[in-house]
């Protein structure tokens, strides 16, 4: 039988995880690389998305009159280098299925050298990847070369020496300029997948900044979650500080432990979230209530646990139902960077906002941040401070009353998690969009990769 020469492909209803925006588009999900190079074969004039999972919160991997690609069934492990420590995946390999070595004898390894290397790779004691921004700065530093598709440009590989102006722009570039085959990570060696944990009381919000800094060089991984629904003791909260510990059974204990939570992400799908609920069940009381059980119980807790890393960084895995309440309207999250000297006006700010506004804050969250910052990149020096909010009118006014809170304090919104950052707020507090703007289109002048996100930017 001649295999077919076209891509699997089908109309699917796209949403993004944060509920702002859904459609229903085209979905290619080629598994080889001829099926690839076919969709674009008399294209001329059409414009495409690239996917992954599509768990974003914002809507960067489809558009209206963009066909989707989801890269999910290049899954391939390709190479490891025991030296280096530089791991080579198919782009459609999840860190997860990484971190677990579940596709070993899968069939999807390419040799038996491969199924070698990859054992070496299972076996590296307990590697994984970025866990502290503060520490090992953000994942473009982990990752070493880049092989990219473009239509026009063919297949091309990149590092920080080879095209470094194609690797700096695709690292952090949404999708925008072509399609990622597969990705050379570097890992790093952990002790040992469990964390000894501490809970500290925050009694005051405007002490975080020197309580992050003095807690930052004792221990591994850090971040804060405060109550900001009360005026009482507002930004009432903890700090979270996590020191990596040698289990005992560490592998047993360990790794059941990770791979059950990361399980739990891998059925997320943002088509289903909060599918069966029309609105959203959180209310302040139900929130307020909430959020004071989560608090009483965590500063009961105090020191000494063992937690598995992952539900250490990614607590919420554990309760992904927390965004099924949303409901389909979905939610709202902010993210932003803000520098350290700015960090107690911006609170007073924020606390008279969330007054005049009185919207639950369902989640409030903040960790430590370094690095330099480029291009659309979410990184620099500073506070990042996340917080969640039911999506409906009230919210979304105070979020843009928070933009210019964030302008004038020079802030830095993530953008892929605000389906509803305008171009004009980005440009303000991105001093290189438009060099962004114009390495871009000097790449790319026909545009071929748009998103909904990039037509919003003006990209
Ligand atoms: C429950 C939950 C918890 C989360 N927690 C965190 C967190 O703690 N920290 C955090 O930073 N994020 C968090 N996120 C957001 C998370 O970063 C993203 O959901 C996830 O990393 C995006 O991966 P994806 O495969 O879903 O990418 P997609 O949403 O499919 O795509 C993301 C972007 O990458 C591009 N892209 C995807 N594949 C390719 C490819 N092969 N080639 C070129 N471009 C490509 C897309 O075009 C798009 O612009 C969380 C999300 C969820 C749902």
């Amino acid at each position: 039988m001649v295999p077919s020469m076209t891509s699997p492909y089908a109309t699917v209803p796209l949403v993004s995880f944060d509920g702002a925006e859904s459609i229903r588009g085209s979905l290619y999900s080629p598994d080889r690389y001829r099926n690839l190079e076919s969709i674009f074969a008399g294209s001329e004039g059409r414009s495409f998305s690239v996917r992954g999972a599509g768990l974003s919160y914002a809507n960067l991997s489809f558009g209206r009159g963009s066909s989707s690609i989801a890269m999910t069934q290049f899954n391939r492990f390709l190479d490891f280098d025991e030296v280096t420590g530089v791991v080579e995946v198919e782009a459609g390999m999840t860190l997860g299925t990484l971190r677990s070595g579940q596709f070993l004898g899968d069939g999807t390894l390419k040799s038996s050298r491969a199924i070698l290397q990859l054992q070496s790779v299972v076996v590296w004691p307990q590697m994984f990847m970025v866990k502290n921004q503060f520490q090992d700065l953000n994942f473009k530093e982990q990752v070493q070369f880049v092989h990219l598709f473009h239509p026009v440009h063919g297949y091309i590989y990149c590092d920080r020496l080879t095209n470094p102006e194609v690797f700096n722009l695709t690292c952090g570039g949404f999708g925008l300029t072509g399609i990622v085959i597969s990705v050379g990570i570097r890992l790093g060696r952990l002790m040992s997948s469990g964390v000894e944990t501490e809970t500290i009381e925050v009694e005051d919000i405007f002490q975080l900044p020197k309580m992050l800094r003095e807690n930052s060089s004792k221990f591994d991984l850090l971040y804060s979650w405060h109550e900001f629904n009360t005026q009482n003791n507002w930004g009432h909260g903890f700090l979270k500080a996590g020191r990596q510990v040698e289990m005992k059974n560490d592998k047993a204990n360990g790794d059941s432990c990770d791979l059950s939570a990361l399980a739990k992400a891998k059925q997320l799908l943002s088509e289903q979230r909060g599918r069966h609920l029309p609105m959203s069940l959180l209310f302040s009381s139900s929130v307020w209530l909430m959020n004071l059980a989560y608090l009483k119980k965590e500063l009961f807790n105090g020191k000494g646990q063992i937690q598995p890393l992952v539900e250490f960084l990614f607590p919420v895995l554990q309760k992904t139902v927390y965004f099924d309440l949303f409901g389909r309207p979905g939610f709202h999250e902010t993210q932003v960077l803000i520098p350290f000297d700015k960090f107690e006006a911006v609170m007073t700010e924020l606390r008279s906002g969330l007054k005049k506004f009185s919207t639950p804050v369902t989640l409030a969250s903040c960790k430590l941040f370094t690095g330099r910052q480029e291009l659309l990149r979410f990184i620099g020096e500073g506070i990042v401070l996340a917080m969640n909010f039911p999506r409906n009118d009230t919210s979304a006014k105070l979020l843009d009353w928070w933009d210019q809170v964030v302008i004038e304090a020079q802030g830095l919104p993530n953008l892929a998690k605000d389906s509803r950052l305008s171009a004009e707020v980005v440009k303000k507090c991105y001093p290189q969009y438009d060099l962004f703007l114009e390495q871009l289109h000097k790449w790319d002048p026909k545009r071929i990769f748009q998103t909904a996100f990039a037509v919003r930017l003006g990209l």
